[in-house]
Order: structure tokens, then sequence, then C-alpha cells
């Protein structure tokens, strides 16, 4: 067992939903600027997408707010 380190960062990819440490991400971070997360970064789940004035907000079930 081992408990997340915080200052690792998430364990997923809120772009792709693979594991952090599989791959490098740089890729994903470029395609997804300007778009929502669409996995939360804490459980890998699909996020719920909102369109707000103030622009789309992806929402984890579990976790809330996804952060960009
Ligand atoms: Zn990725
Ligand atoms: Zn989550």
């Amino acid at each position: 067992m081992t408990s997340p380190d915080p200052a690792a960062g998430p364990p997923y990819c809120r772009h792709c939903g693979e594991p952090e440490a599989a791959r490098d991400h740089s890729d994903c971070e470029l395609a997804g600027f300007h778009d929502a997360p669409r996995f939360c970064p804490q459980c890998a789940a699909t996020t719920r997408l909102q369109t707000t004035p103030l622009g789309t907000v992806a929402q984890c079930a579990d976790h809330g707010q996804v952060r960009p």
C-alpha cells in the first residue's frame, strides 16, 4: 500500500484517463489545452461537462470540479 503523494501530482491524466506514470502526457496537455478535462485526475472517471457563461466546467461525481 502506498498512499498518494500530493507533491507528485494527480495519478491520472485528465485528458486521456491513463495513469500519469504510464507514459509522457505532454502531448495530451497540448492537445487538450483548450478543452475541459475529460477525466478526473484523482479516479480517472469520465467527467460531466457543463457549459457556463465563464466556460466549460468539468465535474467528477466523486471529486467535484476538475480544474483545467
Ligand atoms: Zn494523457
Ligand atoms: Zn474523481
